[in-house]
């Protein structure tokens, strides 16, 4: 059985050898993200090349998620590398001019920052580790005077936050537009775009890569409190989500982060939309062979509450056990999902299914579509084909979370890698448009690709051309 939820392996140092990347996708990869703390451009082009190999040598759908560097504010370097600041000490911060920073002052790489901070605004240095309030702005040198709410460390390089205010840094940094420009050269299938703030940020990526006449889809990354506060509207023009857990929970308490989670996925699932969480996934496997037992409840809950997709970091990059964590993720995924129709009797909330079945007032796309959730659910179908050329009928089955995986065949590459991102969805590429095709020798021969056995069921549904789903039809293998 295939995990319909997709697993999302950031690569670097520890799968940076054919072998294990090969096992990673054996074991259920889906998607392997690329980001730049793992490695140059040279480095990053050598992953996205094993992985292509790969997808190729064992027919898998296989898509690359690059990530941007995003608008991240940071300090710049201290004398020390690394120094102490204390409670209540005064800290001037520079904007303009660059200096080596010690526990008294630092400068950092955004000059507009003195414009957009008010006094008694805080400032969260290293990731929160030393908070700081403004006391006071010096126009003459542009410099900002703080004092410490609370003591911590600083390095060369840290992150700074501001959790309420929008920096005017804009979205694409020259680092950025280089990324933008190798993701379109390399075949990269999806942006990771970092720190968004708003609705306008994802359009400038895709404006962008739309110059670049690149078709890359632009997930969105949640990981400031603006992109929380923007969501509704991120998500209107964004291709995906991704919830960066780590860098959210410096700006927004963590102890709400569940709660913003689980709204954020049901608007997702409602958009038909794929959304993918991420950060601490199973990270206890970055030592050891099993997860935690909070762990796996963490998986089994994002499984539950409707993701297209969870994210392994330090696990695949830096862990002992790429592998092994592929594995057991998968292993979690798979048990909950099979399971996943007794919660939903005992919640009695299909999600997705039942809120759309409020409406009785299908267009007949939406109406196939549920009837094909229905029937698969009944005849405990072992899965769906879906001739779908714009991937719009495979979709729209997905957002309906059916019981088993959907294979979508489109003649369309680039269509094919957008939906490897989708929950449930296994593209397969076809040579030929979808309605020329002899659907029923095809879908069997896919059937029989993914596993099934003679008198397994499996339906297939279509159209007679892009956008007009009005096919089901129930088969036996
Ligand atoms: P990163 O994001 O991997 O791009 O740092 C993860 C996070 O912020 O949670
Ligand atoms: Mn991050």
């Amino acid at each position: 059985m295939l995990n319909k939820t997709k697993i999302v392996c950031t690569i670097g140092s520890q799968s940076d050898n054919e072998k294990v990347l090969e096992e990673m996708i054996l074991s259920g990869m889906n998607v392997a993200r690329l980001n730049f703390a793992n490695g140059g451009i040279a480095t990053q082009q050598k992953y996205i090349d094993m992985v292509k190999k790969f997808s190729l040598i064992h027919e898998r759908a296989l898509s690359i998620m690059l990530d941007t560097y995003g608008p991240k504010i940071k300090t710049h370097e201290f004398v020390n590398s690394i120094d102490a600041i204390g409670k209540d000490c005064k800290v001037i911060i520079h904007t303009q001019e660059k200096i080596l920073g010690n526990a008294h002052e630092f400068s950092i790489n955004c000059p507009s920052l003195f414009d957009d901070i008010k006094v008694d605004d805080e400032i969260l240095v290293n990731s929160g580790s030393v908070r700081l309030v403004v006391k006071n702005k010096n126009n003459e040198n542009k410099t900002i005077e703080c004092q410490a709410l609370k003591s911590g460390s600083v390095q060369d390089d840290c992150l700074i936050n501001i959790p309420n205010i929008t920096s005017s840094m804009p979205i694409i940094s020259s680092d950025d537009a280089q990324v933008l420009k190798f993701a379109s050269r390399a075949g990269v299938d999806f942006i990771g775009a970092s720190f968004v703030r708003n609705a306008l940020d994802v359009i400038a990526i895709k404006d962008f890569l739309k110059e670049l006449n690149a078709n890359i889809k632009v997930f969105a990354k949640i990981e400031n409190k603006a992109a929380v506060d923007n969501f509704d509207e991120i998500l209107n023009v964004a291709d995906g989500i991704i919830i960066s857990r780590g860098d959210l929970a410096v700006e927004y308490p963590y102890e709400l982060q569940p709660i913003v989670q689980k709204k954020m996925i049901k608007k997702c699932n409602l958009a038909g939309k794929p959304i993918i969480v991420g950060t601490q996934i199973i990270s206890s496997m970055t030592r050891n062979k099993k997860p935690s037992r909070a762990e796996v409840s963490d998986v089994a809950n994002l499984v539950l509450d409707g993701v297209d997709g969870i994210s392994l970091t330090n696990v695949t990059t830096i862990g002992l056990y790429p592998i092994k964590s592929v594995k057991e993720l998968s292993k979690i995924i798979k048990a909950t999902e099979a399971h996943a129709y007794e919660i939903y009797a005992l919640n009695n909330s299909q999600a997705t299914l039942s809120d759309a079945n409020d409406s009785f007032n299908f267009p007949l796309d939406d109406a196939v579509a549920n009837a094909v959730i229905t029937t698969a659910k009944e005849v405990n179908a072992k899965l769906i084909v879906a001739f779908s050329e714009s991937g719009a009928t495979a979709k729209r089955i997905s957002k309906y979370r059916p019981n088993c995986p959907i294979a979508s065949v489109s003649s369309d590459e680039t269509i094919r890698m957008s939906l490897t991102l989708n929950w449930g969805i296994y593209p397969v590429v076809a040579s030929h448009k979808t309605y020329e095709i002899d659907f029923i020798a095809l879908a069997s021969e896919i059937a029989v690709f993914y596993g099934l056995k003679e008198g397994d069921t499996f339906i297939i549904t279509g159209g007679n051309g892009i956008g007009n789903t009005n096919l089901m039809k129930v088969c036996k293998l």
